[in-house]
């Protein structure tokens, strides 16, 4: 019971080799989750000849640093894809496991190959595929964090574990009681300090659970990663178009509503459909929807966005550019598409001080200037201060949004703060 490419154990026969292992009694094991970054792009790129060499020569580099080791009972196997389990003794397994990233490395220092690995220590008797979804889940925490590249499972991470499950569990009938919902923050024209617009933002109640209120942030990626992303946008732009129906046929005034679009919903659905459905239904002026969108560097396919964001455009809706700046953008996004506004990331202003902060002050002119030269508005997040509310005003940024105009809130509060609102 071999992988048949590489010869080291197959799932079933570390499952079975390791079960024993636990229960014998021996102490101070450690299962260690190996994956490679980008290993499907890898294959598209080179072949997946040269894949399959890349996987062989993994398993040799495991068997030659853990063979080395004084401890004798080692089980390496190969789970599938690019997916290499190792049973260990604890003692020597950060060394290990960095042994084994510096050998790829030094192997390959033409592509950037790296992997990733994510460590656990059962304890006796613990069921052997926990252990292992816990090694992984280690492993899948620094995906995107390039800086380390092995990772210790802790406590912490089975909570956020349990929490991914019960996104992916509730999401449609969460969707169902309305336990999902949409907050307003308000945009602030600087040259007036009137609220001109309001970014919705969705919520979701998981009240009667441990989670309490959950933001964003600690749903989007898990919905990303599985691909359910674009039902929880669908949803929130139905609701965006419902409460601002409710406002018209009270008679009351309205401001242009930014919503955030995630990349992928232009290849899981027809979006821009689903967004004319809304629009329609609710009879809503396409001008006072705006669509933001965050661009991410690592993209390979930049066509169907962009003929997503000309379409948009054509028809009449504005698009923003999220989060610039914040890491995953770079200048070249700029170059490729058309944007109405620039958000620039709240990571520009933090720890903003109006007389130390000489570079930032630099680049927020800069980032002004180069908005006012493609034609497009400057957006400041995260302002949290009087400070930097003023500071951004003198320099003539067009509009900026933070806790210090307001917390996302209800479409009918906004109407209600002291600044006013400018229709
Ligand atoms: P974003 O679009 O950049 O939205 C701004 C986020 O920053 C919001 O967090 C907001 O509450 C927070 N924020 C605003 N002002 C301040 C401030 O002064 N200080 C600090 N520290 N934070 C501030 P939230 O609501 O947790 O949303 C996080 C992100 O999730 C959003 O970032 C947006 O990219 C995404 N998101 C939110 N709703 C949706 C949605 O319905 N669909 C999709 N695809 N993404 C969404
Ligand atoms: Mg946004
Ligand atoms: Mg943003």
């Amino acid at each position: 019971m071999s992988d048949a490419l590489t010869g080291l154990l197959s799932r079933d026969a570390f499952n079975e080799q390791a079960r024993q292992a636990i229960n014998s009694g021996i102490t101070g094991l450690a299962v260690v989750w190996f994956n490679l970054d980008n290993f499907k792009m890898f294959n598209s790129r080179f072949g997946f000849e040269r894949g399959d060499e890349i996987l062989k020569e993994i398993a040799l580099i495991l068997d030659a640093i853990f063979s080395r080791d004084k401890y004798k009972n080692n089980l390496l196997a190969r789970f599938s894809d690019d997916n290499f389990v190792v049973l260990t003794n604890w003692s020597y397994v950060e060394i290990n496991v960095d042994r084994v990233q510096e050998y790829l490395y030094s192997l390959h220092e033409d592509v950037t190959l790296r992997l990733r690995a994510g460590i656990y220590f059962p304890s006796e008797n613990e069921d052997v595929r926990r252990a292992c979804d816990r090694a992984k889940l280690a492993c899948d925490t620094i995906r995107r964090n390039y800086s380390i590249s092995s990772c210790m499972f802790h406590d912490e991470m089975s909570r956020e574990f349990r929490l991914q499950q019960y996104i992916l569990n509730n999401l449609n009938s969460a969707m169902k009681q309305n336990k999902i919902g949409v907050l307003y923050q308000p945009i602030v024209k600087l040259s007036s300090g009137k609220v001109c617009e309001t970014e919705a933002l969705a919520r979701w109640n998981t009240s009667g659970t441990e989670y309490g209120i959950i933001t964003p942030g600690h749903f989007i990626p898990t919905l990303e990663k599985y691909r359910e992303i674009y039902k929880l946008d669908i949803f929130i732009i139905q609701q965006v178009c419902r409460d601002y129906n409710s406002r018209k046929k009270r008679g009351l005034p309205l401001v242009p509503v930014s919503i955030n679009l995630s990349r992928l919903d232009f290849e899981l659905c027809d979006i821009i459909s689903e967004i004319e459905k809304s629009v329609v239904l609710n009879d809503i002026p396409r001008n006072m929807l705006n669509i933001e969108i965050t661009e991410s560097v690592k993209d390979e396919d930049v066509t169907v966005l962009n003929l997503g964001i000309e379409k948009f455009r054509a028809l009449g809706y504005e698009v923003w550019m999220d989060d610039f700046g914040s890491g995953y953008s770079s200048l070249n996004v700029l170059k490729d598409y058309d944007f109405d506004t620039i958000k620039f990331d709240m990571k520009f202003l933090h720890g903003f001080d109006i007389n130390k902060s000489e570079k930032a002050k630099y680049i927020m002119t800069s980032n002004l200037s180069m908005a006012r030269l493609m034609g497009m508005k400057a957006l400041a997040e995260g302002v949290e201060t009087r400070e930097q509310f003023e500071y951004l005003t003198s320099i003539g940024f067009d509009k900026a949004q933070g806790y210090y105009f307001g917390k996302p809130m209800t479409l009918d509060e906004i109407f209600e703060l002291e600044r006013g609102v400018e229709i």
